[in-house]
């Protein structure tokens, strides 16, 4: 798939060296080197400049603090460039002479591709450190290793290594003939309808899942069920499997009350403005575009 196709925050930008993780030498020397390039992750906000935004990745010199080495994590090669993303704490935004914090869903709509690929994977990581302090089967405490992409609890009996979440959620454009299922939850901001979407559950294939989350949400029965693409979502922990498929039955009954209201749609109705349509950075907003020029071509 073309570069330019990818979904906002997806792209293999990062050479992630899964190698060097272990190389104590390697980390060791890249750790001091003037080369190497910090991502610092605020309150789940990353550092940019500039109009249009650029992500700012510190140099060693602008570090300029204490991090305990062991809290940089290790986030691969970035043009050539070692890469490490650590947390910050502090009641106030860091280094505001470089720059200002920003939430990556903003990030997503202005940065380039690159940095915003390298952006949710620091703020996945970092997010996911802070969420796993200890052992999620004694309670000791875990402590980070392999340059922070895993962590070992500390307790000798147990030892456990736990890793990184990643949580599988599936996303699917359902249509049948000329017209798509749409719906909209209730939190949502007024006139805005979107793809269905929901978990994977334990035991499920993807295609369960997809078949599942449709008829609780809306009651359509779902056929053939095709791969579109897929996003990380870093809000924590979610990656969207993006599909397209097609409805058997068309009868709509919000059966499990997540969505408020939920409906077909022709691509005309659509195009018109007359529903607000996914955010632009969305897999949901790339799976319905996809939709209508299908229809366009056709
Ligand atoms: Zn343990």
């Amino acid at each position: 798939m073309a570069a330019e196709n990818q979904n906002v925050f997806a792209g293999a930008f990062v050479d992630r060296s899964g190698e060097r993780r272990k190389d104590d030498d390697w980390l060791a020397e890249a750790l001091q080197s003037d080369d190497s390039r910090f991502v610092p992750v605020w309150r789940k906000q990353c550092l940019v400049a500039g109009d249009p935004p650029a992500a700012v990745l510190l140099t060693r010199q602008q570090l300029d603090r204490s991090v305990d080495e062991h809290e940089l994590i290790f986030l691969g090669i970035f043009k050539e460039h070692p890469a490490f993303a650590f947390g910050v704490d502090d009641d106030s935004p860091p280094y505001e002479d470089l720059g200002d914090f920003h939430r990556l869903r903003y990030l997503g709509t202005v940065l380039p591709p690159d940095e915003a690929n390298l952006a949710a994977h620091a703020r996945a990581l970092v997010g996911w450190h802070a969420s796993q302090v200890y052992c999620n089967r004694c309670g000791s405490e875990a402590k980070p290793a392999a340059a922070g992409n895993v962590r070992i609890c500390m307790n000798a009996d147990c030892g456990r290594q736990i890793f990184p979440r990643v949580d599988p959620a599936i996303i699917v454009l359902v249509h049948k003939e000329d017209r798509c299922l749409l719906g909209r939850q209730a939190s949502w901001p007024e006139g805005r309808f979107s793809t269905i979407a929901g978990f994977v559950e334990p035991g499920e294939s993807l295609e369960d899942a997809v078949r599942r989350e449709v008829y609780e949400e809306t009651n359509v029965r779902v056929g053939n069920v095709v791969y579109h693409s897929s996003q990380p979502w870093p809000f924590p922990a979610s990656l969207m499997l993006g599909f397209v498929a097609e409805a058997t039955t068309t009868d709509i009954e919000l059966n499990d009350g997540e969505l408020e209201e939920a409906h077909w749609f022709t691509r005309d109705e659509l195009l018109s403005g007359s529903r607000k349509l996914p955010f632009h950075i969305s897999i949901a907003r790339r799976l319905v575009d996809h939709w209508i020029n299908l229809g366009e071509s056709a």
